[in-house]
Order: structure tokens, then sequence, then C-alpha cells
């Protein structure tokens, strides 16, 4: 369970802030800001990891057309597929 909210984005509808969650533990995750609860968007981060160190990196706002292609330990790293358990 706690995995699928891996890469959410919440969204301040007041001042536009926006927080992308990266581990989320077993606790109950309702993040505030301008004093409102933060909005759920559809639009997800992309997490990449080294397939020799481990290293995660995180592309907050990815784009549909990116030749994004982070690099790690002189290899290019892999994209974690986001709808594996
Ligand atoms: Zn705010
Ligand atoms: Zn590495």
């Amino acid at each position: 369970m706690s995995a699928s909210l891996r890469g959410e984005i919440r969204r301040c509808a007041f001042c536009g802030a926006e927080v992308t969650v990266l581990a989320r533990r077993c606790g109950v995750f309702a993040p505030v800001c301008c004093d409102r609860p933060m909005l759920t968007l559809e639009r997800r981060a992309e997490f990449w990891f080294c397939p020799v160190c481990s290293s995660e990196l995180a592309a907050v706002a990815p784009r549909p057309v990116s030749a994004f292609q982070p690099v790690c330990c002189d290899r290019p790293m892999v994209r974690e597929i986001a709808s594996a358990p």
C-alpha cells in the first residue's frame, strides 16, 4: 500500500507550492499548506535507480517527450516502472 503513494505529487491550490512523496512509511500522510489540505495531482514523479550502486533520483516535473537520461557509475540509470508493486 505504501508503495502506491511513492512519487505522488500534491499541490497547494492557494499558493501553488508542490511537494512530492519520496518515501512514505506507515503514518497517515496529509500535507497542509496555507492552512488547507494539499490536492493530489494526476502527474507523478519518475524514479530512476543505478544498477551498480542503487542510487535513486526522482524527476519531479518530467516532460512527456523528454530526452532525460541520468547516468551514475558511468552507466545509464534505469527508470523504475511506476505500476510495479
Ligand atoms: Zn500554500
Ligand atoms: Zn551508481
